[in-house]
């Protein structure tokens, strides 16, 4: 049996990105391109020789923790793809025992071959980009699946033996109010997911949908709704049983994505493909990014040259800030003790004046820093007086 991941990284992670979709969602604003299958072929070539590349340097210096194909959609990979990938990171990188190997699946491009295959493969985590359950919300996000689609392809996954399996939940949607929102979450939790990742629509510079509201031809919430939403959908989660782990994510107990702990937690991460970012904690940290560009992701590679930049490389303001901007997302928060290790300050002594200007949203429990859910509401807001 494939294990399933426990809760705590114990070894660096390694992200993989897979920049094609399908079709371009009208709200989307990511890097991603409509691929065919050579360029997929030619795409996974690159990954492995990334892969190679960092092995030659000596990179991985201790097994994987957890693992992430990311996108885009990852789910246009082939089962035989992503066992290549595997392959070639268990005889490079290495994974620890109770590895978590994530994949972002879109319903319509799965089927119980493929993700019988995935599974096969070694991919033991599941994060189906589901959405809504409303059909006619599922046209207008231009998503490609139907509800139906959706609900059947949860079930299949289940079937071929995935036990930790996680849904994205948008909330915010045209024409959606409360009573809409109450019947997707209803009719989502009756999939029984172990994750939810709940986001509320924006509407981003240079998309189909930035053009449509302009017209006036998208009905969104107002803004003042979005309290109330996100509210709804943090009361039908919890009730149900799931833990309020992050803003925007969901877990049942011992289910929250340990990838994305580590992340937040600025623990070491690895990053192939183009549009990756990778982060390096020596010093007071290095983020790296894979610049979101194929043709020239390919040529450095070809010529044998690193294809990352360093897009930041922290000093101790920079990287006290950066820890409570990751840290304080999550619902464990930020250790005072933790931060006064690594800084040589306490965070209240770092920061006097944020924490002033936060109030009652900001709270010193048990050592540990942590915003309430008030707070979390205007996270960007409270966020801001520390950066
Ligand atoms: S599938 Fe995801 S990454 Fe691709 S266009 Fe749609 S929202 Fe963007």
């Amino acid at each position: 049996m494939i294990p399933v991941a426990n809760q705590e990284p114990q070894g660096p992670s390694l992200y993989l990105h897979v920049p094609f979709c399908r079709s371009k969602c009208p709200y989307c604003d990511f890097y991603s391109v409509v691929g065919n299958q050579a360029q997929l072929d030619g795409y996974v070539k690159l990954l492995l020789q990334q892969l190679a590349w960092l092995n030659r340097r000596q990179v991985f210096t201790a097994p994987l923790a957890t693992v992430f194909f990311g996108g885009g959609t990852p789910s246009l990979l082939a089962p035989r793809q992503v066992a290549a990938i595997l392959d070639r990171i268990r005889y490079t990188a290495g994974l620890s025992a109770n590895a978590e190997i994530s994949l972002e699946a879109n319903p319509g491009t799965v089927d119980a071959a493929s993700l019988q295959g995935y599974r096969d493969a070694g991919v033991n985590r599941l994060s189906f980009g589901v959405q809504s359950l409303q059909d006619d919300a599922l046209q207008l996000l231009g998503r490609g699946h139907s509800a139906k689609e959706a609900v059947q392809v949860v079930t299949w996954a289940r079937q071929v033996g995935f036990e930790n399996v996680g849904c994205d939940l948008m909330f915010g949607l045209p024409n959606q109010g409360r009573k809409e929102l109450l019947q997707d979450l209803d009719a989502l939790l009756q999939l029984q997911p172990d994750h939810m990742s709940c986001y509320g629509l924006t509407v981003e510079a240079g998309t189909p949908f930035e053009q449509r509201r302009l017209r006036g031809a998208l009905a969104l919430p107002d803004e003042d709704e979005f309290p109330e939403l996100y509210l709804t959908v943090h009361e039908q989660l919890t009730a149900a049983g799931f833990e309020h782990y992050e803003i925007s994510n969901y877990a049942l107990p011992d289910r929250r994505c340990r990838h994305n702990l580590a992340y937040w937690r600025r623990q070491p991460c690895f990053a192939v493909g183009a549009g990756a970012h990778s982060f390096i904690p020596a010093g007071y940290g290095t983020r790296r990014e894979v610049p979101a560009d194929l043709d020239r992701y390919r040529q450095r590679l070809m010529q044998g040259r690193d294809p990352a930049v360093t897009l930041e490389t922290f000093d101790r303001q920079g990287a006290m800030a950066e820890t409570l901007y990751l840290g304080l997302r999550c619902q464990e928060g930020v250790s005072d003790k933790d931060f006064f290790r690594q800084f040589g300050l306490g965070v209240a002594e770092a920061f006097p004046e944020a924490v002033r200007r936060c109030g009652q949203r900001l709270t010193l429990d048990a050592g540990r820093w942590r915003f309430d859910l008030q707070g979390w509401l205007l996270f960007d807001h409270f966020i801001s007086f520390f950066l």
